[in-house]
């Protein structure tokens, strides 16, 4: 039961928005394949991750639950392409797939270590791509790039965990949400991870984040992994 790794219990952040161009799921978790045929990779993730093995889980469900059909996903934004992050693309067939053109290129021809995290099975149906790539806007701060959808969504570059890895900046009334992604480890409240094996995994920027995140109260801080605790708490407060 892999000994040599603690057992996290977390779960992948995926978010649903309303948008004025349908809704757009930001990051789709692990997909229905990952469930009924999952690579020897995914297997690891799943039993070291504490995920339970139901696809019940996966995005296309539980957005069914909340009474939508998968073609009302019209656009899927990706922080990055591992299997835990756009697993469930194929769940969404008919979605239009935004993700940094960087990103795009290294899951064609992976070379690094954390590019053996690509798995070509999320995307042998070739899905629509709208690629990125020149940052042409600011959100407080960061070089961003302005996504087509209103509320205002950016794709903010925070390259390091892959080649092409970006966090999502949405507007959410009168604050933000600011989805990090494997840019922020699970545990950055309590700083559990030292930065040198932060920036070996995720790349540089987690003290930048978090000096940056205590003069905007405004932005609400999400990793790509968050604690099971964290998503009870969401559902009993929808
Ligand atoms: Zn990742």
């Amino acid at each position: 039961m892999s000994p040599w790794f603690p057992r996290w219990h977390i779960g992948g952040t995926c978010l649903l928005v309303k948008t004025d161009k349908g809704l757009v799921l930001v990051d789709t978790g692990l997909g229905l394949h990952d469930y009924s045929n999952p690579s020897p990779m995914v297997r690891f993730f799943k039993l070291d991750f504490g995920v339970h093995n139901d696809h019940e889980n996966a995005a296309v469900c539980q957005i069914a639950r909340l009474g939508y059909s998968p073609k009302d996903v019209q656009h899927i934004v990706l922080t990055h392409l591992h299997f835990d992050h756009a697993g469930g693309v194929p769940d969404f067939p008919h979605a239009q797939v935004h993700v940094h053109r960087r990103e795009f290129e290294a899951m064609q021809h992976p070379r690094k270590l954390t590019e053996l995290a690509y798995d070509q099975k999320d995307f042998i149906h070739n899905p629509s791509w709208v690629l990125y790539e020149q940052p042409n806007a600011e959100w407080l701060g960061f070089e961003a790039i302005r996504l087509p959808f209103s509320p205002e969504m950016y794709l903010v570059p925070l390259f390091g965990h892959t080649a092409g890895h970006c966090g999502v900046a949405i507007q959410d009334n009168d604050g933000w949400i600011f989805h990090c992604a494997d840019a922020l480890p699970t545990n950055a409240q309590f700083n559990l991870t030292p930065q040198w094996l932060n920036r070996l995994i995720i790349g540089a920027h987690v003290p930048r984040i978090q000096a940056w995140a205590t003069t905007h109260p405004e932005v609400r801080l999400l990793a790509g992994h968050m604690w099971k605790s964290f998503f009870k708490q969401q559902r009993s407060a929808v």
